[in-house]
């Protein structure tokens, strides 16, 4: 395969969030052109005035960025081939609907709105429901093919509104090569003459579409398996423009299924699921239905990417961490599957727990320590270690706070469960000796502690249970926790001490 000046878009249609099915597109996109040191490309689809919604641009320009999948050349950061708007193409359309018409592959449509109902409702009635526009039901409609040459000229000049249509013709097969499914081919007899131009002076998605890709040099069409069916109409518009040879070769991705594999993934499985479906938060002005988002959620740009690029594809091997880099390296169409990838929430948190873990704990502090304040902890030169304990049980930036908070302040209550259990008779008496010992130590190190907690059992003769629960009850409410040393470290000799005295006249039973 040639692959000198690899050039890919996403092309989405801001009719609002962007479904992670959508981001998905755009990272394997991404991945594919920064692979072959190619360009990214992103192109607003907004010809359908009546499903455009305003924020909707903004929303997908931030997830990407979010994503730091960063267009090379897009609205905001134009290269050679603007307008990246396909509103702001509007005057570039229509010369290739006319050059159809002149070649014959495409023609002139009168039929209103409410002639096309009835025709319909007339051959559903006959139990005919699928009716179509196309090379037999032509012959008897309002076009540029059944009325006379003179009449069409004359409706255009009084200015009564017309659609372009492309002519299908009747018994053809129309066979490609997708880099994904293989060998893909259609009869023609199984399509319909779509509108290629709108009377309101628009493009239809199909023409603007097949426009934009041959003039923005585009090389490869990568994109979600529901517009596989729009492929064979694509592949005859290619011809009838004359731009056959220079074709973009195509690549229909898997869809993202629910997590039961039944049907597509969709806002309502994640909210039922208790999942987003969104990169980022969104409300919807209209109805003040709030979404949520990966971000929002906690996720870390990474996780998130290298879970989405699982969906559907895989490396061959059993590694499954691949931070965006080595996605780039690894990532290949061929290794995309053509089935579709059902989407697993707990994987999806899998994959965070592995960002996270796998961050430096100094990296994290910062990351940590705004949420910290924000929640009204004051953070000290703890953090750190505190994260570098705490990540272990943790999944998000929030979780290392809330799990921890007995080491950004005070302890608000003991836990009842372990009161009641571990909180016996003679603990007080035991926990008061343990205190002295622990005052001895010089340094309070996590080591000498555990030596010095060590010792004291084997001198008290008792084990672990009769004295350890109860001393993380004292030094953090709570029945569970990471290594009671290091949580005494981390508190240092004083407030350790302080703690255990405070239990100490605190807890009764
Ligand atoms: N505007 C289409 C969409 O919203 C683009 C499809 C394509 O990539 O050709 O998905």
């Amino acid at each position: 395969m040639d692959m000198q000046n690899v050039r890919v878009r996403f092309a989405p249609s801001p009719t609002g969030p962007l479904h992670i099915g959508g981001v998905r597109t755009a990272l394997y996109n991404y991945l594919f052109a920064k692979k072959h040191n190619g360009t990214f490309i992103l192109r607003i689809e907004d010809t359908d005035q009546t499903r455009f919604v305003e924020k909707a641009e903004e929303y997908i320009q931030e997830a990407l960025d979010w994503g730091g999948i960063t267009p090379d050349e897009s609205p905001w950061n134009p290269g050679e081939y603007g307008p990246y708007r396909q509103s702001e193409r509007k005057p570039m359309y229509r010369e290739y609907a006319d050059s159809m018409i002149e070649n014959g592959t495409a023609y002139y449509a009168f039929d209103t709105a409410e002639e096309l109902t009835e025709v319909r409702e007339r051959a559903k009635a006959a139990k005919m429901p699928n009716w179509q526009y196309n090379h037999i039901t032509r012959n008897s409609m309002q076009n540029s093919l059944t009325l006379s040459e003179d009449l069409v000229k004359e409706k255009i000049e009084a200015g009564e509104a017309y659609v372009i249509r492309v002519k299908i013709p009747r018994n053809e097969e129309v066979r490609f090569e997708d880099e994904i499914r293989g060998w893909v081919t259609v009869n023609t007899s199984n399509l319909d003459d779509k509108v290629i131009f709108k009377s309101d002076g628009m493009p239809t998605y199909h023409l603007a579409n097949i426009v934009d890709d041959h003039l923005m040099k585009i090389t490869h069409v990568i994109r979600g398996e529901e517009w596989l069916p729009s492929a064979p109409l694509h592949i005859l518009l290619y011809r009838y423009l004359g731009w056959e040879s220079t074709m973009p070769k195509l690549a229909h991705l898997p869809l993202i299924l629910r997590p039961d594999g039944n049907g597509k993934l969709s806002k309502r499985d994640g909210d039922r699921l208790g999942f987003p479906v969104f990169p980022l938060n969104w409300t919807d002005d209209n109805t003040g239905e709030e979404s949520s988002g990966y971000r929002e959620r906690g996720y870390f740009p990474e996780s998130f990417n290298n879970m989405l690029a699982f969906l559907g594809w895989n490396p061959g091997t059993n590694e499954e961490i691949f931070k965006l880099q080595e996605l780039i390296q690894a990532f290949t169409l061929n290794r995309v599957g053509k089935s579709g990838a059902k989407f697993d929430a707990q994987k999806a948190l899998w994959f965070q727990q592995q960002y996270l873990r796998s961050t430096d704990n100094s990296e994290l502090a910062e990351m940590v320590s705004p949420i910290a304040t924000e929640m009204g902890y004051s953070v000290n030169a703890n953090l750190p270690a505190i994260c570098g304990m705490m990540k272990e049980r943790a999944t998000f930036l929030k979780d290392i706070i809330e799990e921890g908070s007995y080491l950004f302040g005070d302890i608000s209550n003991y836990d009842e469960k372990t009161v009641k259990k571990k909180w016996k008779e003679n603990t007080p008496s035991v926990l008061s000796e343990l205190k002295i010992d622990f005052e001895a130590i010089s340094e309070f190190t996590a080591e000498n502690i555990e030596t010095s907690f060590s010792a004291f059992l084997a001198k008290k003769e008792i084990g672990f249970g009769q004295i350890g629960p109860a001393l993380r009850l004292a030094i953090s409410g709570k029945g569970m926790g990471p290594s009671l040393f290091e949580i005494c470290n981390i508190l240092g000799k004083e407030e350790t001490l302080k703690r255990i005295n405070t239990a100490l006249e605190t807890i009764k039973k």
